[in-house]
């Protein structure tokens, strides 16, 4: 059956639909970059409060200034903007259609119709979802990039801007002038401080060419910092497949895990929706989440990739299910890593532990270890090597994490215990296979890598257990070490 407003009533009875009458919404919220993850997170939340009779008021305007988002345009307009959710849950499939969204404005060059969208009152909050990469940071400073040519741009033509801070801008300045007063700037992004981040780029770019104009962004607008999760992967044929099966002909279904969290620091400058309601938490302490996802889950991904992805294991539930990988996890995981995480409330480090190992299991969720296991020169540096330095400097066990990094080091030699070739994997590939294969018979190269490693390479404890694990994967195989390091042998 066709998706539309229409054939609501008709569809499948196993799926979940909207109860209120879409008819009767209101916008108040206009999203930039809707793909997947919008969709199967924030539009969501949303939904729910909605099917509670609930913030009607609130609905979502779809936005975007990539031409990717105007071809999402023309499929969301043929089906009423509603969209499919396929649940991958262990215990089997679900499927419910959501119908928070009532409009999507038309993505065109120099971006008129979305400034004066996001100039219209009736928007309080302009949330966005446009990638880690997307805010136009410096990585090395984390400062604002001015001298990026879309930023240059858009300094020189600010009623034609081509980015999304630039309209955001735009319709600020548009409000301001007509007294329509701030909205809230909402970053769902995956990044930390994105609400900072967010108020940097808005705030830096006005700054360029309207000082005024920037101080009262700064002043009257906020930018709460938020904690997203939800693994949402890409929609490809089999998941069109799915949605098929399931007897809706959706365009752009999404399929996502069964686990969903959102915190956000409660400061919105012209109300929200009663998001709280529906299982997002509003604290202080978004820091305090955030912290404990980045070293629980994230470093949690860099302790298994690397191990499965030697053993030629596909899968991250793969990973799990072996069971020296899922003994190395949970044993690093509460030994040496829980310590240097604090509690947040409703949740303690081996809970969160429990939790991130049950959602990593998930079989319905094909999360591919080489997925994960990329980018370990950055990932490693970021989840996993600040533990280690608050380990060190607390006399704490580094012997678990020092294994995970010999793991990583053998890894990058490029070759699998089967013989099999691992396809390059990293921004610098070439170069970490050639330190691989000069530390298998001097171990300290690659330590010595500063821009990874950084005073760590100078650490004789770590040296010590490093070595000691490098020589006995090179010498006995990733399971006998690991046997080795859970007592096991
Ligand atoms: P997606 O590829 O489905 O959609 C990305 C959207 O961002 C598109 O609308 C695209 O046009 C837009 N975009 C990309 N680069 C942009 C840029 N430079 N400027 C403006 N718009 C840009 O991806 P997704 O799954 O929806 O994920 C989007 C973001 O959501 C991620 O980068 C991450 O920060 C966050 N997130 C995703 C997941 C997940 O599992 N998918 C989980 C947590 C957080």
């Amino acid at each position: 059956i066709t998706l539309n407003n229409s054939t609501l009533t008709t569809i499948p009875s196993g799926i979940a639909r909207p109860r209120y009458d879409r008819s009767a919404l209101a916008a108040g919220i206009l999203h930039i970059g809707v793909g997947n993850f919008h969709r199967a997170h924030q539009a969501w939340y949303l939904h729910r409060l909605m099917q509670q009779g609930l913030s009607h008021e609130w609905a979502i305007i779809g936005a975007g200034v990539r031409p990717f988002d105007e071809q999402q345009r023309q499929k969301m307009r043929a089906q009423d903007y509603l969209t499919t959710l396929i649940e991958l849950d262990p215990s089997g499939r679900s499927a419910e259609i959501v119908g928070s969204m009532i409009d999507y404005v038309p993505v065109q060059e120099g971006n008129v119709p979305l400034i004066e969208r996001m100039a219209q009152p009736d928007i309080r909050i302009v949330s966005l979802t446009v990638t880690e990469s997307g805010y136009y940071v410096d990585p090395a400073t984390n400062a604002f990039n001015a001298a990026h040519p879309d930023i240059v741009h858009d300094v020189q033509n600010p009623d034609t801007p081509q980015t999304a801070f630039g309209a955001i801008m735009a319709a600020l300045r548009l409000r301001r002038d007509r007294g329509h007063g701030p909205f809230t700037g909402l970053s769902c992004d995956n990044l930390q401080g994105n609400g900072a981040i967010l108020r940097q780029t808005v705030v830096s770019l006005a700054r360029l060419s309207d000082p005024e104009l920037a101080d009262w962004i700064d002043q009257t607008c906020t930018f709460p910092n938020s904690m997203v999760d939800c693994i949402v992967p890409a929609t490809g044929p089999k998941e069109l497949a799915l949605v098929r099966e399931l007897g809706v002909a959706d365009d752009v279904p999404v399929s996502h895990e069964n686990f969903r969290q959102w915190v956000i620091e409660d400061k919105f400058c012209s109300g929200r929706p009663a998001w709280d309601k529906v299982g997002v938490t509003f604290s202080d302490r978004v820091h305090d989440y955030e912290t404990m996802k980045l070293r629980i889950l994230n470093a949690g991904h860099q302790i298994i990739a690397g191990a499965g992805e030697l053993l030629s294991i596909d899968t991250i539930s793969g990973c799990m299910a072996h069971p020296g990988i899922a003994s190395l996890f949970s044993k690093v995981e509460t030994e040496e890593i829980a310590p240097f995480v604090v509690p947040v409330p409703g949740m303690t480090p081996e809970s969160y532990i429990n939790l991130i190992g049950e959602r990593f299991r998930n079989p319905a969720i094909v999360d591919t270890t080489r997925r994960v296991a990329y980018d370990g020169a950055s990932r490693h540096a970021g989840f996993l090597l600040p533990i280690m330095r608050e380990a060190l400097a607390t006399d704490g066990s580094i012997d678990g994490l020092a294994l995970v990094e010999a793991i990583w080091a053998r890894m990058c030699h490029g070759t699998r215990e089967d013989g099999s070739l691992i396809e390059p994997n990293d921004p610098n590939w070439m170069e970490l296979t050639r330190i691989s294969a000069a530390a298998k018979e001097k171990p300290q190269v690659w330590l010595d890598q500063r821009h990874i490693y950084g005073d760590l390479g100078k650490n004789a404890r770590l040296a010590v257990a490093f070595e000691k694990w490098l020589k006995l994967i090179w010498d006995t195989g990733i399971d006998a070490t690991l046997k080795v390091y859970c007592g096991k042998d």
